[in-house]
């Protein structure tokens, strides 16, 4: 099969979180399967173009519609991880992707209707007719619209679209200046049953318009696919989603298990496997000695994780001083998304100044979340949503045992110690319901119990983790039963 992925993100030149790792995951693992399959990004100027080979040009006049001027654009293209990839580079004064970052600016809803826009112009004047596109939360939302609604005509007429919802919390909700700038008609598209927000009538909700226009629809776990239906986490999308409930499906993300193996890790200083788990105890040491620990036998609690409002922010801080006051040591490594979460932590580094049991670091550092998940024995997840997660995923391929709420992904993909209905080999961490300090102690206390009491169960624990199958074999295949009733 042909297919297109088009998104904001792609690991690891342009990755903000889990967005980049799942393009770049699954795009490889269809790539290995002999499918046709090419990536498109936007070429911003803090892209990793270094890690891209075999980079040529292969569109030199691209012309791109943005409100009444047409812009002119290059796309290169080159091989990610032998994944083929075209970065499309608009030459003009808005400066699209020149921003030094991916996201975060005011015109943000511009830009992207933009390389929306762009992406089919592409497609249409190289002749490129995929079977699939499969598009990647808000930013290329407006995607689908235009397919349909402009593309049809232009002669584009073979891709169906599969649209996927890594994080509904963000929606793509603006004025109606992205469609003008797109060029679509907003008195048409602005009804009820098309792109108008369901909670502002002036406002445009460009997700909402990828679900009513996309050929299916996906969220990243069969739970979040219920909770976006059935409860408050679908943040207003609800009724959408049930009108258009038939082709709305949950498939649970993959990690890549070459990226993310101990055995092979070009970042870790030691490498493993469940056969050898001593290799895992040097990792440890050498954590210790990298972040200032004292040598103790005493359990390593991570956290890894944007520090976001999303991910629990203050059950982290509590996570902390727990495992501290139960004999822990805890390592954070994350980068704050708002300075009063900064300002959190950064308090918390001042209260445990000079203890050699604590180790924050409120940065985005690739190597050391490496070398965290090689050291550590449990990984602390305390989210308030969590659509799917990797970390945990992670984490247990590196023998950690995560400790995780039980929400979204986390719940198809960690199975409790004592609680599941799973056989002794299929259980793989903890889970607790309520997101409160109790919550997340009843989860954390017994993982730290058993660490210490009972070293051989929580070594078993380890293993199942190791062995559990969280490749993307399993949901690649599932996105292409998906593409397949879908494709024309
Ligand atoms: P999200 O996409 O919501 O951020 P996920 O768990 O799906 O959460 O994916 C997070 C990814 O980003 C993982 O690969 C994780 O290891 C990585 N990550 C998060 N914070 C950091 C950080 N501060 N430094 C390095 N990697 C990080």
């Amino acid at each position: 099969m042909y297919i297109t992925q088009v998104g904001a993100e792609c690991a690891p030149v342009a990755k903000v979180g889990g967005l980049g790792d799942v393009i770049h995951g699954l795009s490889r693992e269809l790539t290995r399967q002999g499918h046709q399959v090419e990536v498109i990004l936007p070429k911003y100027d803090c892209l990793r173009l270094e890690l891209v080979e075999d980079r040529q040009r292969v569109c030199e006049e691209l012309r791109v519609p943005f409100y009444d001027q047409w812009l002119p654009c290059r796309v290169e293209s080159g091989t990610l991880d032998g994944i083929r990839c075209c970065f499309i580079d608009p030459d003009s004064d808005h400066g699209f992707f020149r921003r030094g970052r991916i996201y975060g600016e005011v015109d943000d809803p511009g830009r992207f209707a933009f390389f929306s826009r762009a992406v089919l112009e592409f497609l249409l004047k190289t002749g490129r007719q995929p079977d699939i596109i499969h598009c990647h939360d808000w930013h290329t939302a407006l995607l689908s619209v235009l397919r349909w609604e402009v593309y049809e005509a232009l002669g584009l007429d073979r891709p169906r679209v599969c649209h996927t919802l890594h994080n509904p919390a963000y929606q793509g909700i603006a004025g109606e200046y992205p469609l003008r700038a797109a060029g679509l008609d907003p008195a048409r598209l602005m009804t009820r049953a098309r792109l108008l927000d369901q909670d502002n009538p002036h406002a445009v909700n460009l997700l909402k318009g990828a679900i009513v226009y996309a050929n299916a629809v996906t969220t990243v776990s069969p739970r979040h696919a219920w909770e976006l239906l059935h409860t408050e986490q679908g943040l207003g999308l609800q009724e959408t989603l049930h009108i258009h409930g038939h082709k709305f499906h949950g498939v649970l993300n993959g990690i890549d298990e070459d990226t993310w193996s101990p055995r092979t890790d070009p970042h870790i200083v030691h490498s493993y496997g469940p056969e050898n788990l001593p290799g895992k105890a040097r990792n440890k040491r050498h954590l210790r000695r990298r972040l200032g620990l004292a040598e103790a036998a005493k359990p390593i609690v991570a956290i890894v994780s944007r520090l976001d409002r999303q991910k629990g922010v203050e059950l982290m801080g509590h996570a902390i001083h727990y495992a501290l006051g139960n004999g822990c040591q805890t390592v954070l490594l994350g980068s704050a998304s708002e300075p009063w979460i900064e300002e959190l932590f950064q308090k918390i580094a001042r209260q445990t100044e000079g203890n050699t049991d604590c180790h924050l670091a409120l940065r985005h550092d690739e190597e050391l979340s490496h070398q965290i998940h090689a050291g550590a024995d449990i990984l602390v997840v305390p989210s308030l949503y969590e659509p799917c997660g990797l970390t945990q995923m992670i984490a247990m391929r590196y023998g950690v045992v995560p400790v995780v709420r039980r929400v979204g992904g986390l719940v198809d993909s960690v199975f409790d110690a004592n609680y599941a209905d799973k056989a002794f080999e299929e259980v793989t961490g903890f889970l607790f319901d309520d997101p409160t300090p109790e919550g997340l102690e009843s989860a954390l206390g017994r993982a730290i119990r058993l660490w210490f009491h009972y070293p051989e169960y929580f070594r078993q624990l380890r293993l199942n983790g190791m062995h559990t199958d969280n490749s993307w074999a399993e949901p690649a295949q599932h996105y292409l039963d998906i593409f397949e009733a879908i494709k024309a």
